[in-house]
């Protein structure tokens, strides 16, 4: 299947990695809202919310809270948001959770010295 999500996954494509299991993998996201902005997928190609089981969809929110709190620990934000599209507002085919940290005040730092902050 010609999806960018499940080549991210398996490896084929590079991605800033934070965490993985058995059934969720997250990274920073490329085009950042903001510093730590993170995607949370499952392993398993599934297209939106209305395709995702429901074993998938609680991995994922399950996860949700442990890549919050290592946001706090690493970034510092004042609020993390948390959007999920679906639909035409949807880019990526493959369902993914967004975590975006809100800053009251925050420089916008590459993605790559975001990750190393991650991987300190
Ligand atoms: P959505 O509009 O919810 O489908 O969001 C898709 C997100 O995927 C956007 O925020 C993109 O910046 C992000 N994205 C697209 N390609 C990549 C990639 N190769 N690595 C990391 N994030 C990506």
């Amino acid at each position: 299947m010609d999806c960018l999500f499940c080549k991210i996954v398996n490896g084929e494509i590079p991605s800033y990695k934070i965490y993985e299991d058995e059934y969720v993998f997250c990274f920073l996201d490329i085009n950042p809202k903001s510093n730590g902005h993170t995607l949370i997928i499952p392993k398993k190609h599934f297209k939106d919310l209305n395709d995702i089981d429901n074993d998938y969809l609680f991995k994922i929110h399950e996860t949700s809270k442990k890549i919050s709190k290592l946001i706090d620990e690493k970034l510092n934000p004042n609020g993390i948001q948390i959007v999920q599209n679906n639909g035409v507002i949807q880019e990526v085919k493959h369902y993914h959770l967004h975590l975006i940290p809100i800053y009251n005040k925050n420089d916008k730092m590459s993605v790559e010295d975001v990750y190393k902050m991650f991987t300190k």
